[in-house]
């Protein structure tokens, strides 16, 4: 019998910032559970180190090349229009508040999120023995039917906009659209700060009532938090998070009694990095046809979705992308704050383009992924060019990168993502990339990178899955797998 088991996923958490708490005292659950159990302080995220991208990569053990999640902000070649999941009120009401939360809430899961790939719910579900239940977390996608709740007049209005059902795990508990009993946990529809009490009172109901075997907890504040105060104000929602995980252990009897018959893993999605400056794109491709947010112009070529600390730019027309793919890339490789810039190059077998302008001009990288080298996490490739450019270091057929981690296979994983733009960008340390209602981050922090400061996040566990020595650099694709084996489900 396998023990029940907690995934906790706390935004933006950044190593640095959860080792202050817990020197300070402010994260007493958090270093009981360091204590108890493993700790990594290098899972390295997705790129574009974005939440919506992590968030499935965590949920399906896949990158974006499988789970077809690429962005906060992309461009829906089919449906010829851009999504916005919410990079700002502003970029929302861009697009349309109502069509930005439709595909937040319901086509993430539902269409965008490929069918090719399974969700940890799903794969629980399929067992027919496993209970799982989710809080609000952008991944919900399960094998179980929710119809919309109605019981407060703050539903009644969402139900009145979004009343369509929706599939997800066993008990799904979602802001307060969806909620499979009648707790006394309100989320006032999952407004910032006010979340994660709603997360942890229903995890702690959860608990109280036996109603769950594997649940995943979302504790998203500590990113906004961290959004607006800098990254090293993250103590203090570290602290709040570490209450609503203590909140959740209460009604089992405290921390060692909950493990008795609970395996517990917590991670961030990613780790956010201060922003010093921003970078106009809508400026830098004036001179290109740039879509509209709403409607389309004659002339239009190109759809530009800034990502915080990355950006996608798609060519509209897929004929003209030998014309316009070059024009793109000079474009974002002359602007300031603009640190990588990918594509993929004509090569038959397909291959990556990463430029760079540095200081004695344009540097350039290639690699596929097929050859001698091994990088850190044992995938295959060759690499020629500036490896300098990705802070690559060969030795012994070994590939390694500490500035981007895991550098290559997460590149790889963002170009051949089918619904990615043709030319992807990262941003240098200190810059992020304004949205389209105009906000940015600046004297705040921020993520979305290919560089460590925004892709390191923490792992910890306790009570299942091996040591933390026992791979060199763990990933949020290594989460998913350590659930299902707690539960002899195959990964
Ligand atoms: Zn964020």
């Amino acid at each position: 019998m396998s023990k029940k088991l907690v995934l906790a996923v706390i935004d933006a958490m950044k190593p640095a910032m959860l080792e202050r708490a817990v020197a300070t005292g402010r994260a007493p659950t958090l270093q009981a559970l360091m204590e108890r159990g493993e700790v990594v302080d290098s899972c390295v995220a997705a790129f574009p180190s974005v939440t919506p991208v992590c968030a499935a990569s965590i949920a399906t053990g896949t990158g974006p090349g499988e789970h077809d999640i690429p962005a906060m902000n992309w461009w829906h070649r089919e449906e010829e229009r851009y999504v916005e999941y919410g990079t700002s009120f502003g970029a929302s009401r861009a697009f349309g508040i109502r069509q930005s939360l439709t595909d937040t809430i319901y086509n993430m899961n539902l269409e965008h999120l490929s069918r090719d790939v399974e969700t940890v719910f799903e794969r629980l579900d399929d067992t027919g023995g496993v209970r799982t239940a989710g809080t609000t977390y952008l991944m919900y996608r399960g094998r179980h039917r929710h119809e919309p709740a109605v019981d407060t007049a703050l539903t009644r209005l969402a139900h009145a906009v979004f009343g369509l059902p929706t599939w997800g795990p066993k008990e799904l508990f979602y802001a307060d659209l969806f909620a499979s009993r009648r707790t006394p946990c309100r989320s006032q529809l999952g407004l910032p700060g006010v979340r994660d009490q709603h997360g942890g009172c229903v995890a702690e109901f959860l608990v109280q009532n036996d109603l769950f075997d594997f649940l995943l907890l979302s504790l998203p504040d500590n990113d906004t938090h961290s959004h607006k105060y800098g990254p090293f104000a993250q103590i203090d929602s570290l602290a709040a998070a570490d209450r609503q995980l203590a909140r959740m252990m209460e009604p089992a009897g405290g921390i060692d009694a909950f493990l008795e018959n609970h395996a517990i893993i917590i991670c961030s999605d990613h780790s956010q990095s201060k922003v010093e400056q921003e970078i106009d794109l809508f400026k830098a491709f004036d001179g290109f046809g740039v879509r509209a947010a709403q409607r389309p112009r004659p002339g239009d070529e190109i759809a530009v979705c800034p990502n915080s600390r990355a950006a996608q730019v798609y060519v509209l027309d897929r004929d003209q992308r030998r014309k316009v793919v070059p024009r793109i890339e000079r474009t974002l490789l002359a602007l300031d704050g603009v640190d990588l810039v990918m594509r993929m190059g004509d090569h038959p077998d397909g291959e990556a383009i990463v430029r760079g302008e540095r200081s004695r001009g344009v540097k350039e990288v290639r690699f596929a992924p097929r050859g001698d080298l091994t990088d850190a996490r044992g995938e295959h490739w060759s690499v020629e060019g500036d490896i300098d450019l990705l802070g690559l270091t060969i030795e012994d057929d070994r590939v390694r990168s500490a500035t981007y981690p895991d550098a290559l296979s997460r590149v790889w994983s963002a170009l051949r993502c089918r619904s990615s733009g043709e030319v992807l960008a990262s941003a240098r340390p200190g810059y992020e990339f304004r949205d389209w209602g105009g906000a940015h981050h600046v004297g705040g922090g921020s993520h979305g990178s290919l560089h460590a400061n925004d892709s390191f996040g923490s792992l910890l566990w306790a009570g299942t899955g091996p040591a933390a020595d026992s791979k060199e650099q763990w990933a949020l694709r290594d989460i998913t797998p350590m659930v299902l084996e707690n539960f002899g489900v195959s990964a």
